[in-house]
């Protein structure tokens, strides 16, 4: 997916602040954004009081949407560097295409994971006859040593999961407890889907390294006893050694953490950088056409216009 977003911030990692003594949780709205096809998503990262957790610098929520036959995600061919996107499908089935000659479904419970590195570019469309969406859309920075790797592309269709106290795990990126994620990322990550039938809670070890954030997707989550509603996003720092959920029937949510990104990055567009110069010359390779990015085939479609970059070029 793609953002049409013109704001470059400098990323940075910050610990939550204590109230007497008690680690508080960080709560962060949504805002709304669109994505190709209007469809309608909340965007959580990266927001105004936290640009990331760990390395995970964009989080989108998509759906659940439900849209007429031949609506529904219609995103042009556009560019990636430094990041890696990572799609995670709940119900509906989107069709990828990228300019390695990848050409993949994506069907509920599974994972495309796009390593950009050096330059890929892509585009995303519901099926034919698709009439839903739900969906979350991450992105994750690479670190500076990994920003020029070639590109790649990964489809899981089968992850780890497991139940516990009522509720249905699944592993969508790292490592926890015995169960490791068979997705490839370049730093210390952390991504779990939840899911209940009836009201569940539990308490889950989390690794005192790491930040985390629990972002309800379906119905309202108490996070160590706070109330968060669908698309408010609960960041807890570092240095927490569980965590509590209780979630309603029916519920979905999902738990991201990471151990703090700590190089200064720039989010621009649909390009991470390590400095300015590197975004703009991805801005200038995707303008002219270069063959950096290669050509996505088969999409029935023009490419995206990347905007005016968001600071005044010598
Ligand atoms: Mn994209």
């Amino acid at each position: 997916m793609s953002t049409h977003e013109t704001r470059c911030e400098l990323s940075s990692s910050f610990d939550c602040p204590e109230k007497d003594g008690v680690r508080a949780v960080q709560r962060i709205t949504s805002r709304s954004a669109e994505i190709g096809g209007g469809i309608s998503v909340s965007r959580l990262l990266p927001s105004r009081h936290r640009r990331m957790v760990g390395a995970w610098c964009f989080l989108d929520h998509a759906g659940p949407a439900v849209f007429k036959s031949g609506d529904g995600l219609r995103v042009g061919p556009h560019p990636h560097i430094g990041l890696q996107t990572f799609t995670w499908m709940i119900e509906g089935e989107v069709l990828h295409r990228d300019s390695l000659g990848n050409v993949q479904v994506i069907r509920p419970g599974q994972v495309n994971l796009m390593t950009a590195g050096h330059g890929i570019a892509h585009t995303e469309e519901s099926l034919p006859g698709e009439g839903h969406l739900h969906a979350v859309q991450l992105w994750i920075a690479l670190p500076a040593a990994e920003r020029d790797r070639a590109p790649a592309f990964e489809h899981h269709a089968e992850l780890p999961r497991w139940q516990a106290e009522g509720f249905s795990f699944t592993l969508l990126a790292g490592r926890f407890g015995q169960h490791e994620a068979p997705v490839k990322t370049f730093s210390p990550l952390l991504g779990i889907d939840l899911a209940t039938l009836d009201a569940a809670s539990t308490r889950l070890d989390l690794d005192p390294a790491f930040e985390y954030c629990v972002l309800p997707l379906i119905g309202q989550w108490q996070v160590n006893g706070e109330s968060f509603a669908e698309n408010e996003l609960a960041y807890l720092g570092r240095g927490l050694e569980s965590l509590e959920l209780s979630a309603p029937a029916g519920a979905r949510g999902i738990l991201l953490g990471g151990v703090p990104f700590t190089e200064e990055i720039f989010l621009w567009w649909n390009f991470v950088g390590h400095s300015k110069a590197e975004i703009a010359d991805a801005q200038r390779d995707w303008e002219e056409g270069s063959a950096r990015f290669g050509e996505v085939a088969g999409f029935d479609g023009r490419r995206l216009v990347v905007p005016a970059l968001p600071w005044r070029v010598s």
